[in-house]
């Protein structure tokens, strides 16, 4: 048989494996439906959506503890420093190649051809700087500025022109500057960078990019390394466009990707998700299959509330993405805690914190930037029955109900991680 027919027969067979399961979980369903308390039942067929507007964030914050981070503190800053050289040889391992599918030089080509426009003109989004064309805070106006009737007008334009520009999702929450980093720096050039803002913000506008789904569930290879660079070039692409339309009508403006701010926090400000066990924003339309980033302008505009879907307590059972992780850098802990594993976590936020210099060096050991910990979470997958029935009995019924929910999503089996087919399967559809 060759390869083409192989992966037919794998295509068939998945799609007779997803019809049968999806009777038998309809069938679960029916039964766990009949099984849920009237209360669960009556707010299920009111037909709510399960997302709950919340006054503040959802995490507790002791502010005797926390401080603003420092970027300089990141184990990408540190490795690429130097200052944590295990964390600089992984990064070295990135670009290798071999003859497993997924790190063939075809697969790396392609993740190289998704980092492309990030690194001409934002210069690698984790890190990049004010004088990168996307992220440039050179603040030209014009002279005249374009007046909204209020502020709720003005974000409805803001969001219109995000969306049409590139973003997936548009929150918008007012700048906290809790959430910048109380120091800038460049690993690249190894310089610190000026401490100030260009001008203190008004409002911040929170934009994510949905990164390829079929792509992300070959995580880890080069295939899934390049739906991750797409991510940050779209995101680089729409920051730039939005500058640019924000400073056409008067507004100061700067665009930043996940230098300036913690992009989490603001994300969850913003209205667009929780923040999860796996330490990133999950929100309710793709889960963690996105890239966020960051629009600071003076423009007044109409803010978003936060947000609750349940994923929090959802995760307190769920750990599909602890277990998944190559480098143990998720925390199997049950509940979120103040507790940090050194200077890449800031303390102070109640969460479950990643260890981010064991992230690393499991990229290094899967040489590519791994996103398991996105394609292992069951909210990452396309919209689908289960996942609003979950939002919907989170609050009421945790425990027991998220425990078959975790289940019945390995059954589906989508966003498999380690699934060399699933590069077959891309390249092949
Ligand atoms: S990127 Fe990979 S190694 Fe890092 S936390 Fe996620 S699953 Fe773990
Ligand atoms: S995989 Fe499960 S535990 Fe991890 S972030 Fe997603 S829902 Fe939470």
């Amino acid at each position: 048989m060759d390869s083409d027919e192989g992966s037919k027969k794998d295509v068939t067979l998945s799609r007779r494996k997803f019809v049968k399961l999806g009777a038998a979980s309809a069938v679960a369903g029916s039964a766990m439906m009949a099984s849920l308390p009237s209360q669960v039942m009556a707010e299920a067929s009111k037909g709510i959506t399960g997302k709950q507007t919340l006054s503040s964030l959802p995490n507790k914050i002791d502010n005797t503890v926390y401080q603003r981070f420092h970027q300089k503190n990141t184990a990408f800053c540190q490795a690429i420093t130097g200052t944590f050289p295990e964390g600089r040889q992984a990064l070295g391992m990135l670009g290798s190649t071999s003859n497993e599918l997924g790190q063939r030089t075809l697969d790396k080509a392609i993740s190289d051809a998704g980092w492309y426009i990030d690194s001409l003109i934002a210069d690698g989004a984790s890190t990049s700087s004010p004088d990168t064309v996307a992220y440039a805070r050179d603040n030209e106006t014009a002279p005249e500025r374009y007046d909204f009737s209020s502020p709720e007008e003005a974000a409805h334009y803001v969001k219109k022109a995000a969306r049409f520009l590139g973003a997936d999702l548009v929150g918008i929450t007012p700048y906290d500057e809790r959430w910048t980093y109380a120091s800038f720096y460049n690993p690249q050039k190894q310089k610190s960078l000026p401490p100030d803002l260009p001008f203190t913000p008004k409002s911040v506008i929170v934009m994510a990019f949905e990164m390829d789904y079929e792509a992300m569930t070959t995580a880890p290879s080069g295939v899934s390394g390049g739906a991750v660079g797409l991510g940050y070039s779209q995101m680089a692409i729409t920051g730039a466009s939005m500058r640019k339309f924000l400073t056409n009508i008067g507004y100061k403006t700067f665009a930043a990707g996940n230098d300036v701010a913690l992009s989490v926090p603001y994300g969850m400000a913003a209205g667009l998700g929780e923040a999860a066990r796996n330490g990133i924003l999950v929100t309710y339309e793709y889960g963690p299959r996105v890239r966020i980033g960051k629009i600071f302008t003076e423009l007044d505009l109409a803010c978003d509330s936060p947000v609750s879907f349940g994923v929090q307590h959802f995760c307190e059972t769920c750990m599909l993405c602890a277990d998944a992780c190559p480098g143990h850098a998720i925390s199997t802990e049950k509940l979120p805690s103040f507790a940090v594993n050194n200077e890449c976590n800031n303390p102070g936020v109640s969460k479950w914190a990643i260890d981010a210099k064991k992230c690393l060096l499991a990229w290094g050991k899967t040489k590519s930037d791994c996103a398991t910990c996105v394609t292992s979470c069951p909210y990452n997958k396309p919209d689908f029955w289960h996942h609003r029935l979950v939002d919907k009995v989170n609050r009421l019924m945790p425990g027991p109900v998220h425990s078959v929910m975790r289940e019945m999503d390995k059954l589906f089996g989508y966003g498999n991680s380690f699934d060399k087919k699933a590069v077959d399967l891309f390249w092949k559809s």
